[in-house]
């Protein structure tokens, strides 16, 4: 028996177990990596498995929104920030991890709870009854999906998300390319830091764009199954060669305009072009703006090594597609995070329209937070909007406009604004307002 039922096992219903053990409350926590299912983006079955980078992002709980969030977790003894410190790797003010030592210390800590059961099982329909947290994540399994979307009433839950390809700077030629941002003086060859232009240009004269866009209509493409027809796509990523499907110049007038880029070696505008814009701090990682693409892996080094000044360009990353499923929280969400129409069901992490890791778990945190206090008789009180969780909090569950709503990284424009605080000292003005007002909350709810 347990009082409490999570579906999920990644960074927010790891969290969300913890929370609740922590307090008293036994759990049973399905995942369904182990039980001989996967998701596209996962590799391995340990619970909590950071997918894509190893990056919690900034730890600067100074001047920074997730830094503030990051420290707000580790006041509430959270896992995942305990497990990212025991896992932690050098990456600057960032704190980066060992995912694999991550993970395992995560699963290890829920796994060694007397009140944590961990059973490896997929979950299809939400329970009738009994306190539930779902926690799937944004590829959660087709048809618990579906019944979620059953239950929400939302037609579509899944979105795709893409990615653009990212390259290793020293691969790229510059004897081809140049730095400038549109309308600025070309530098040719120069280092990004001496030039102080943010983009690296890849010229383009007729024939090779008209060869470049057949090579889009018919590299070979990676297919959704399932998915693909009835799921849109988030505006402004839509892949590259549904773009040139639309029309031969539909790229010359959106990623691959020309216009205000005077190639040093002509004096001219080339006929088209391809912009990278730098990814990393150090400036060795360059992505290619709006490069987004399903094309297969072998299909884009191919097409791609044929961009003047890529020719032997090293790929980092290739671009890719993933599904995105996520609920309207604001509409179908109480300020609990509680479906309206069946309260005993909670959502968290990035289902809920959070973005990013540490996001995911900090609801995930909350929800358990919730659920202990329904548990216990008393009520639940949120955190002030004036701290990273509150604002979080509350743009997911009714600031954020239902209409237009789309996942959400924490940040200072969800904050109550500091107008009357100068620009200059207003990241510190906020953190130092969240860090009192977060104090305050604490000593009167936990
Ligand atoms: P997850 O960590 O995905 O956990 C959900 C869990 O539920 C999984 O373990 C899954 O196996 C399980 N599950 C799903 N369906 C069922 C079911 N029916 N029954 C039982 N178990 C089920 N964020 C970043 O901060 N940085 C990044 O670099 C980053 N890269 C991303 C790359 C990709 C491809 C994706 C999809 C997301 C990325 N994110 C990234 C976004 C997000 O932060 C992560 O997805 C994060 O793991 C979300 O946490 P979560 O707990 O909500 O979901």
């Amino acid at each position: 028996t347990h009082d409490v039922h999570i579906i999920g096992g990644g960074l927010a219903g790891s969290e969300a177990a913890w929370q609740l053990a922590q307090r008293g409350f036994r759990v049973r926590l399905s995942e369904m990596r182990g039980s001989g299912e996967m998701t596209d983006a996962h590799q391995t079955d340990g619970l909590a498995e950071m997918v894509c980078s190893n990056s919690f992002r900034s730890d600067d709980d100074e001047r920074n929104a997730v830094g503030l969030l990051h420290h707000e977790m580790r006041r509430l003894d959270s896992i995942i920030m305990s497990a990212g410190e025991t896992a932690r790797v050098p990456a600057g003010t960032a704190l980066a991890v060992d995912r694999d030592v991550f993970s395992a210390a995560v699963q290890r800590a829920l796994e060694e709870h007397p009140n944590i059961t961990v059973i490896r099982e997929r979950i299809d329909t939400l329970p009738d009854s009994g306190l539930t947290i779902v926690a799937t994540g944004p590829l959660t399994a087709a048809t618990l999906a579906q019944n979620i979307g059953l239950a929400t009433g939302q037609e579509s839950l899944a979105f795709f998300d893409a990615i653009a390809p990212i390259v290793h700077r020293e691969s790229i030629d510059m004897d081809i390319c140049w730095f400038a941002s549109r309308w600025d003086k070309p530098s040719a060859g120069s280092s990004s830091d001496e030039a102080g232009k943010d983009y690296i240009n890849c010229p383009m004269d007729k024939d090779q764009y008209l060869a470049f866009h057949q090579g889009l209509m018919d590299g070979e493409k990676t297919t959704f199954k399932q998915w693909e027809e009835n799921t849109p796509y988030f505006d402004g990523c839509m892949p590259i060669e549904v773009m040139a499907s639309r029309g031969v110049d539909t790229l010359r007038y959106g990623p691959m305009k020309p216009v205000g880029l005077d190639n040093p070696r002509t004096g001219r505008w080339p006929y088209a072009v391809v912009q990278l814009r730098q990814d990393n701090k150090l400036g060795t990682l360059w992505n290619m703006v709006g490069f987004q693409t399903k094309l297969k892996h072998g299909a884009q080094v191919e097409l791609f090594r044929t961009i003047p000044g890529l020719e032997n360009a090293e790929f980092a990353r290739l671009g890719g597609l993933h599904r995105n499923t996520f609920i309207n929280s604001p509409m179908v969400l109480d300020r609990q995070l509680r479906l309206q129409n069946a309260p005993h069901i909670r959502f968290a992490g990035q289902i809920t329209g959070c973005e990013g890791y540490v996001e995911s778990a900090a609801i995930g945190l909350m929800t358990g937070m919730m659920v202990a206090a329904e548990l216990g008789g008393t009520s639940w009180v949120s955190p002030p909007p004036t701290t990273a969780m509150g604002a979080l909090l509350s743009h997911i569950t009714g600031d954020a406009e239902a209409e237009t709503y789309q996942p959400m990284n924490v940040n200072f424009g969800l904050f109550p604004p500091l107008h009357d605080v100068k620009k200059k000292q207003r990241k510190e003005a906020y953190t130092s307002r969240g860090k009192e007002e977060f104090g305050h909350w604490m000593a009167a709810v936990v």
